[in-house]
């Protein structure tokens, strides 16, 4: 198909979209407005913004006095950022928008992953200006999918919050395979130095917080991979966002969304972004 044929396939792609009901990101049921969950996807997302380790921001059962927390992981081998948060807990719903993304080709839900992530970027905020930097594919990836998720939802942080974004610093210097179903010693070897700055990264970089951004954070090799390559930017501070965290069950019982923490101006503001 030539450029005109793909042309007007996107034009009536658009109108389509116009044309029908906004549905919900998650269960495709018809709600009242676009990016918004019906109440049953809504109220089954995980909000991770309780107590989390000071480095990788894994939730914690409780928090402890005495300021910042880190998990027995990170005291073993810390991660390689301050702090990783993300919006939601992985799980059915978060899981669909995320795949409706990235295989769907579903772009609007970058501005709904987005607007959720934004108050996880307002609590990173600190001294140094952020920099997003989105987790880059390999140019055969981005060929073949014609888009990179991750960078559309840092366009949509920028566009939301006024916080820059660049993705030309950090380089995707090999491609990967697929992480999914490796072991954790195999993950770290296979991303190993699959990332690398870009010439003039270090003046781009320089006393900046860089904030990694990419769609799903699941064992978390590729985000520790691409940290390790920006820790040689001279930045000031790294650390990474995502809109679905994979958290072990065991973590999640004291994390389950609580009704009665949550007055209706947060719930209305939460169910519109
Ligand atoms: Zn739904
Ligand atoms: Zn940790």
């Amino acid at each position: 198909m030539g450029n005109i044929g793909r042309g007007l396939r996107h034009i009536a792609r658009a109108v389509v979209d116009y044309a029908l009901p906004p549905r919900c990101p998650g269960c495709g049921s018809i709600v009242d407005d676009d990016r918004q969950f019906c109440l049953s996807c809504w109220s089954s997302l995980h909000f991770l913004d309780g107590p989390a380790c000071a480095r990788c921001s894994i939730p914690l059962p409780t928090a402890l006095p005495g300021g910042p927390v880190t998990c027995g992981a990170c005291l073993a081998a810390a991660a390689p950022f301050d702090g990783a948060p993300a919006a939601v807990a992985y799980g059915p719903v978060a899981r669909t928008v995320a795949l409706r993304l990235k295989y769907g080709r579903r772009t609007g839900h970058a501005r709904l992953m987005a607007q959720l992530m934004a108050r996880r970027l307002a609590a990173l905020a600190g001294d140094a200006p952020i920099l997003l930097v989105p987790i880059p594919l390999h140019r055969w990836r981005l060929w073949s999918r014609g888009f990179n998720q991750a960078a559309l939802i840092a366009a949509e942080l920028t566009r939301l919050a006024g916080i820059p974004h660049d993705h030309h610093l950090l380089l995707r210097t090999r491609a990967t395979k697929m992480l999914r179903g490796q072991g954790r010693r195999e993950r770290e070897r296979i991303v190993a130095g699959a990332f690398g700055l870009a010439a003039g990264a270090k003046e781009k970089a320089a006393g900046r917080h860089l904030v990694l951004i990419d769609d799903v954070h699941a064992s978390g090799a590729t985000l520790r991979a691409a940290a390790r390559a920006l820790r040689r930017s001279g930045a000031a501070r790294i650390s990474a966002l995502t809109w679905a965290r994979v958290v072990p069950d065991a973590l999640m019982t004291s994390n389950i969304f609580d009704f009665a923490r949550v007055d209706s101006d947060m719930f209305d503001e939460r169910m519109t972004g």
